[in-house]
């Protein structure tokens, strides 16, 4: 029987004191699924412009275990960029996605192979608890889940985060996918193919603290609303037809009125209220199409979605510089080429 290739990709992004705990349950899952499921698996760390240790710490653990390959970008791009440039190195095989701080359970990949054997193309975790996790965290995320999975077309399972097993002919679609605003979850979704989910309780962090604050939530709720439908901008449309037809009403009826009964001077309180309401309502109208004007702009742009500082690939290059490629974005030796250098 052939064996397959995984190669799990980690963005990393100031996760020096919990990658020391992470690699062994790592390298333990290794080894159970090249001796049991004739899986060799491979870890992928990319740095996400850390500026604690961790690249030093990730460089140690390369030094020990050749199964291990470094990526480290030229600043901070971003989670949703750092996967992308980890999954832009894997050559041939499956990858799967894992978040550095041991939310998502290594041990459960075993798991995500059973069912990408059984023919699935995207075989995704699904929360079933979030601990250590605030309520406003937990309401907010479910209210957003269920607030995209209304607005959007493409289907985006609910309380699933990136923890994910993208089989080959998935992770060539997704290459396919270069928009400059990334909402994975989305795109993931977009892509289709078989798709299977595995519930399980996401655990606390292992050490250190979220990289995510409220504010920067609100920015990816509005970047995952924004990049998968444009139902806000319908939202604005339906909002100006109500208005003008209340306007419309109003309108007839000061004329009527002052037919009926003569003209008095019309109180000064009705007149401010209705041009305030009517300043609002094009505001909000305005703002909503920048946010959409926005984003056409930098996609415009056509700017690479990362840029590399150092490639390091598996095969335990004891060379702490690695490869230098400057300017290489999307192409550059992956993990087969890396390794038969
Ligand atoms: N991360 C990253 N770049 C960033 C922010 C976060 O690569 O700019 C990584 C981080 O190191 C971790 C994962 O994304 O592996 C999830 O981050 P975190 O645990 O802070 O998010 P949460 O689980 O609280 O949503
Ligand atoms: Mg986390």
């Amino acid at each position: 029987m052939p064996r397959d290739l995984l190669t799990i990709v980690i963005a990393v992004f100031n996760e020096a004191e919990t990658l020391p705990l992470l690699q062994p349950r790592l390298s333990a899952v290794l080894d159970d699924l090249a001796a049991n499921a004739r899986v060799d698996g491979r870890v992928l760390y990319v740095d996400d412009g850390s500026n604690d240790d961790s690249w030093q710490v990730m460089q140690g653990i390369a030094a020990r275990d050749p199964r291990v390959a470094l990526l480290r970008l030229s600043r901070n791009f971003g989670k949703e960029a750092a996967l992308t440039a980890g999954l832009d190195r894997i050559e041939a095989g499956a990858a799967l996605v894992l978040d550095a701080d041991g939310q998502d359970p290594p041990e459960l990949i075993p798991q995500f192979v059973a069912k990408w054997r059984e023919g699935f193309d995207d075989v995704h975790g699904t929360r079933t608890v979030r601990e250590g996790e605030g309520w406003l965290k937990k309401f907010t995320a479910h209210g957003f889940y269920r607030l995209i999975g209304r607005l959007s077309k493409t289907p985006i399972p609910q309380d699933t985060g990136d923890f994910r097993l993208l089989s080959p002919r998935s992770l060539a679609a997704l290459r396919q996918l270069r928009e400059r605003h990334r909402f994975m979850k989305g795109l993931f979704g977009w892509i289709g193919y078989e798709q299977v989910a595995i519930a399980y309780e996401r655990a606390p962090r292992l050490a250190g603290k979220t990289k995510f604050n409220f504010w920067k939530l609100w920015n990816f709720a509005i970047e995952g609303i924004t990049s998968f439908t444009t139902a806000p901008l319908r939202l604005a449309t339906y909002l100006g037809v109500v208005t003008a037809l209340v306007a419309f009403a109003y309108g007839v009826w000061v004329v009527v009125r002052s037919l009926l009964w003569g003209d008095p001077v019309a109180g000064w309180p009705s007149m401010m209220a209705v041009i305030l309401f009517l300043g609002g309502v094009q505001l909000i109208a305005l703002g909503l199409i920048g946010e959409y004007l926005g984003r056409l702009y930098t996609e415009s742009k056509q700017r690479p979605l990362y840029l590399v500082d150092t490639w390091h690939p598996a095969g335990g290059v004891s060379s702490p510089a690695g490869i230098r490629e400057g300017d290489s974005h999307a192409d550059g030796p992956s993990f087969a080429r890396g390794q038969g250098a």
